[in-house]
C-alpha cells in the first residue's frame, strides 16, 4: 500500500530538516523516497507539521505495580469515565478509561491521539515479566519494550558480595535480558530496596547494605560495566539513591562523578535535584545539577516533571514509598515485596499548586528542562503517572515553548515557592525543532532504534501530523493524522483504527555456563524453575514474537 502526504512541512531533526516543505511517501509500512507513482491514498496537509511518531522512553504503562495502582485507585476510573475524556468521541475507545492509571486499551488510544507511537515501560521486575508482556500486548497502537529492574535482586548482590568475576555478572545480565524479553537494564535505588528489607531506611552511594557488604556505588559501576561490555545500546537507566530527599543533590552529583565518563541515563532527575537551603530546608539545585549534566556528555536525563492534580505514584523503590506513605491522598497505599527481585509501593498523590514543596518541584523540573543545554540528552517525561499523567504533555510542551504562559502560571503558585526559583528569569523558549528532538529523534538515538524517530527512506512509517497553532498546548493535544506502520490510526484527534504494535527486545551473547547456577538458585529460592521463568518468543504479542535488536559486545 503506497500512501502519500502532500503539502506538509517536515520536521526531522535527525536528518537536519526543519519544517522543509516536501511530500512524504510510504510503502507497506516503511518510508520511501518520493515517487510519481499512483498512490493508494493521498492526504493534502495544507502546511501542517509532519514528524516521526513520538517516542516516550519512560512511562509506567504495564506490570504489577500498575495493576495494583488501578485496583487501589478506582476513583480514577470514576473521575474519568471514557466519554468524559476531552478528546473522546470515536467508537474505538469505549472500554473504560482512567487518567492517572488508564487501562491498557485507553493508554494506547490516549498516546495515539497525542501523536505517540512508541512507549517504553521503565520498571519491569523479572518475576512480573510475563504479565507485563501480556499487558503490553493488550495496548493498541503503540510499540513497546521494557527495562528490566536489576540491582536489588539477591542473586546479583550475592555475586557482587562474593567478588564474582565481571564475566559472570555479564552472563547473568545477558541471561536475564533474554529470559525476561527486556530492552535495557534499569536500576532503582541501587541495593536500597533490598536494604529496606533488612531494616535500613536510607542508603547513600557509599553506604553498605546491612546484609551484603555491597554499596550502591558497587551495584551501579558493576552494572554499567555489564551493559557496556554486552553492547546493550541504551545505557543503565538509573533511578538513583535518596529519591525525594532534600539534600539529594549531593548524591546526584556524586553519582555522575562515579561514572568516570561511562554512559549513564539519570531518570526523573527532578526528584533528585533538591537542596536544603532556606527556612524550610527544601530548595532547588537544578542549576548545579544542570551545570554538571552540561559538563558531562556521557550523561543523559529525563525530567519527571510534576504536573498539578491528582495522580498516583507507583515505584519499585519501597524505601522511598514507605517514607512518603503518610502523604497519600486519598489516604491509602500499598507496599509489598516481590519475590527476591525488589519491592513495590503504590501511593496516591495530589500535587497542589498552593503547596510550597509541590510548587517548587514544578519549578525545579522546568528549571532543569531550560538549563540543560543539549536537547539530545534530555527527554520529555512526567515519569507517568508519578509526576503526573502523560496526557498532560501538551500543557508541558506549552510551558517549555511559551515564556509568557510559563510566567503567568508561575505567578499563581505558592508565594514562598515563587521566591525560591530562578524560573522567572530564564528567557529560554523551546523551538518546535527542539520539541521534535526531545520527543522523537533523541529517544530513538539513545535507545539504538535506527529506523525510528526520523523520516528518511527506510524508517518505520510511524508518523504524526499536527496543524500549526500558536497555542502549543492545543497543537499537541490533537494530532490531525497519525500513522502506525503506515496504517491510519488517528484522524482529527480521534482514534479511528487499532493497529497491533510490536515489542522491542535486545539480545546479547553471554556465557551459558551461568545456567547451572541459575537452575540451582531458582530451585532453592524462587517460586518457578528457571526454565519456566524464561519467556519464549512465541509468548509475546499473541504469538507474533518480539522485534529483536541483536547487540554486539565490546570492551568497556
Ligand atoms: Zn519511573
Amino acid at each position: 500500500m503506497r500512501i502519500r502526504l502532500r503539502g506538509g512541512r517536515v520536521l526531522d531533526p535527525a536528518n537536519g530538516e526543519n519544517a522543509v516543505a516536501r511530500d512524504v511517501e510510504f510503502l507497506d509500512g516503511r518510508v520511501v523516497a518520493a515517487t510519481r507513482e499512483k498512490a493508494d491514498a493521498e492526504y493534502d496537509l495544507g502546511g501542517a507539521i509532519v514528524m516521526a511518531g513520538g517516542i516516550d522512553l519512560h512511562s509506567h504503562i504495564a506490570g504489577g505495580k500498575m495493576n495494583l495502582a488501578r485496583l487501589l485507585m478506582q476513583e480514577d476510573r470514576r473521575a474519568y469515565p471514557e466519554p468524559a475524556l476531552p478528546q473522546f468521541s470515536g467508537s474505538f475507545c469505549g472500554c473504560g478509561g482512567g487518567r492517572a492509571v488508564p487501562t491498557a486499551h485507553a493508554t494506547g488510544c490516549r498516546y495515539a491521539e497525542l501523536g505517540y507511537t512508541t512507549v517504553f515501560e521503565p520498571a519491569m521486575l523479572g518475576s512480573n515479566a510475563r504479565s507485563a508482556h501480556l499487558e503490553m500486548a493488550d495496548i493498541p497502537n503503540l510499540d513497546t519494550g521494557a527495562y528490566l529492574v536489576l540491582g536489588n535482586d539477591d542473586f546479583i548482590l550475592r555475586l557482587i558480595a562474593a567478588g564474582a568475576p565481571q564475566e559472570e555478572i555479564n552472563a547473568y545480565v545477558g541471561w536475564m535480558l533474554k529470559a525476561t524479553q527486556a530492552f535495557a537494564i534499569k536500576i532503582v535505588n541501587p541495593g536500597g530496596i533490598n536494604a529496606f528489607k533488612f531494616n535500613a531506611r536510607s542508603l547513600n552511594l557509599d553506604e553498605a547494605n546491612p546484609h551484603y557488604p555491597v554499596t550502591p556505588r558497587n551495584v551501579l559501576t558493576t552494572l554499567i560495566r555489564a551493559v557496556t561490555e554486552l553492547g546493550v545500546p541504551h545505557p543503565i537507566h538509573l533511578h538513583g539513591c535518596n529519591l525525594g530527599v532534600p539534600g539529594n543533590d549531593e548524591t546526584t552529583l556524586a553519582t555522575i562523578a562515579a561514572t568516570e565518563g561511562r554512559r549513564l541515563h539519570l531518570t526523573h532527575l527532578q526528584f533528585h535535584s533538591y537542596g536544603t537551603e532556606g527556612d524550610r530546608r527544601f530548595s532547588s539545585s537544578a542549576a548545579r545539577i544542570a551545570a554538571m549534566v552540561n559538563a558531562n556528555p556521557n550523561i543523559s536525563v529525563d525530567v519527571g516533571q510534576v504536573m498539578f492534580g491528582q495522580t498516583v505514584t507507583a515505584s519499585a523503590d519501597y524505601m522511598a514509598q514507605y517514607r512518603n506513605r503518610g502523604f497519600a491522598s486519598p489516604k491509602k497505599s500499598i507496599g509489598m515485596d516481590i519475590e527476591l527481585d525488589a519491592g513495590c509501593g503504590v501511593v496516591p498523590f495530589e500535587y497542589r499548586d498552593k503547596n510550597f514543596v509541590n510548587a517548587l518541584q514544578w519549578a525545579i523540573g522546568l528549571e532543569l528542562f531550560l538549563l540543560v543545554e543539549d536537547p539530545w540528552r534530555i527527554f520529555l517525561t512526567t515519569d507517568h503517572p508519578n509526576g503526573g499523567p502523560f496526557t498532560t504533555y501538551p500543557h508541558l510542551i506549552r510551558l517549555l515553548m511559551d515564556r509568557d504562559f510559563r510566567n503567568a502560571q508561575l505567578a499563581t503558585l505558592n508565594k514562598a515557592a515563587q521566591a525560591h526559583t530562578l524560573l522567572a528569569q530564564i528567557t529560554r523558549e523551546y523551538s518546535l525543532e527542539e520539541i521534535a528532538i526531545l520527543t522523537r529523534a533523541a529517544p530513538a538515538r539513545i535507545l539504538g532504534l535506527t529506523d525510528k524517530g526520523h523520516l528518511a527512506p527506510g524508517a518505520v512509517a510511524d508518523i504524526a501530523v499536527h496543524d500549526e497553532d500558536a497555542d502549543r498546548e492545543a497543537m499537541f493535544s490533537r494530532a490531525r493524522l497519525v500513522f502506525k506502520d503506515g496504517r491510519l490510526i488517528v484522524r482529527d484527534g480521534e482514534v479511528v483504527d487499532l493497529a497491533p504494535g510490536t515489542t522491542h527486545v535486545v539480545r546479547t551473547d553471554f556465557d551459558s555456563a551461568i545456567e547451572g547456577k541459575l537452575d540451582a538458585w531458582f530451585d532453592q529460592t524462587v517460586g518457578l524453575k528457571a526454565k519456566h521463568f524464561a519467556i519464549a518468543d512465541g509468548e509475546l504479542r499473541g504469538g507474533r514474537g518480539p522485534s529483536v535488536l541483536n547487540c554486539v559486545g565490546g570492551a568497556s
